[in-house]
């Protein structure tokens, strides 16, 4: 069992920013409100994730640490996954592979902590925590030396870390994020954004006015199309606030942030004619359509999907885009 889950975790956890992913969506999962996200060495020495969600009763947390256990699904239908996740691959891949430890209290029961350490899991022990879940990942990797060696610099670690928690933020307007770096001893702040208040448009709008700035926030066109059961909601920046990179393209799929060469494509079709090859269209998308319609479970990274009706989608977002700017005056 443990070297299954020494393997999968090469499948889950590609680097610490993965790590991050999987452990912020569990908070996400549990109804946080607040995750705050404490990461040094690029994530390789620290990453901690503590969360006011609903917590783990002390007698399921080994159950959270066992292979393909996970509370978010009834088992019927592998495609009508509305949660995010690889389904129970994340916690026991980085105790395959890291130092683990879960402290967790579930309202009404004592807190309790488990530790996994490359594998080998410890017995559960009373703790101290008035509420929701403190995750620490420390030595990521130390059970598979082989893989440190394809980590990039701190620097560049913290860089896709920052990115993923940007990701979810976006993803998540209504729940406040704080991102630090606790290298050598120090806590800087590398991200924060407040929970968001108000209907889903102005909520969304302030937390791009936090990620990608207020005068691309007050700028951004306001995107709500529907056709065949997908629903396109969102923003799309004017052509003026093209970047010369993909770093303001924040697509989702159900709620989960999306890096899908479709959409890419389909957004940038919606440009074509107002900008050259080289810049790319800024946008917060969000595609919400019955799970039957879309697969998120390609690969355990999850990245991509696959769309049962590609060409609809893709149509969807072209005209959807193109009619706000033409609206616009483009
Ligand atoms: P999955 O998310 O696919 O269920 P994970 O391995 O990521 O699998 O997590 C296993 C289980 O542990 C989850 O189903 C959930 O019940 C529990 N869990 C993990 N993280 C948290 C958290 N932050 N708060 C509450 N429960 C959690
Ligand atoms: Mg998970």
């Amino acid at each position: 069992e443990a070297a299954i889950n020494r393997i999968a975790a090469g499948e889950v956890v590609e680097r610490p920013a993965s790590a991050v992913k999987e452990l912020v969506e569990n908070s996400i999962d549990a109804g946080a409100t607040r995750i705050e996200i404490v990461v040094a060495d690029g994530g390789k020495t620290l990453i901690r994730v503590t969360d006011d969600g609903w917590g783990i009763a002390a007698d399921e947390l080994p159950l959270a640490l066992s292979r393909h256990a996970t509370s978010k699904i009834d088992g019927s239908d592998l495609l009508d996954i509305h949660s995010f996740g690889f389904r129970g691959e994340a916690l026991p891949s980085l105790g395959a592979v890291g130092r683990l430890t879960i402290t967790s209290r579930r309202a009404g029961s004592d807190a309790a902590e488990i530790r996994v350490s490359g594998g080998k899991i410890e017995p559960v022990k009373p703790a101290a925590l008035s509420a929701g879940t403190v995750v620490e990942l420390r030595d990521l990797f130390f059970a598979t030396p082989a893989r440190l060696k394809f980590l990039r610099t701190d620097r560049a670690e913290m860089q896709a870390i920052t990115d993923v928690i940007k990701r979810l933020a976006m993803a998540e307007p209504y729940v406040s994020f704080a991102l630090f770096d606790a290298s050598n001893g120090n806590r800087r702040e590398i991200f924060s954004a407040n929970a968001e208040q108000g209907e889903m448009f102005d909520a969304l709008n302030g937390r791009l006015a936090t990620i990608l700035g207020r005068e691309f926030a007050d700028n951004a066109l306001p995107i709500d199309a529907e056709r065949d059961g997908f629903h396109l909601t969102g923003y799309a920046a004017l052509p003026t606030y093209s970047r010369g990179s993909a770093v303001a393209q924040f697509l989702f799929v159900n709620g989960r942030p999306v890096r899908d060469k479709l959409l890419i494509g389909a957004l940038r079709g919606a440009y074509m004619d107002f900008l050259s090859r080289d810049r790319h269209p800024a946008a917060a998308l969000f595609i919400d359509c019955d799970p039957n319609l879309v697969d998120v479970n390609v690969h355990p990274a999850k990245s991509e999907v696959r769309f049962r009706e590609p060409g609809i989608v893709r149509g969807l977002i072209v005209s959807g885009l193109r009619h706000a700017l033409a609206n616009a005056g483009h």
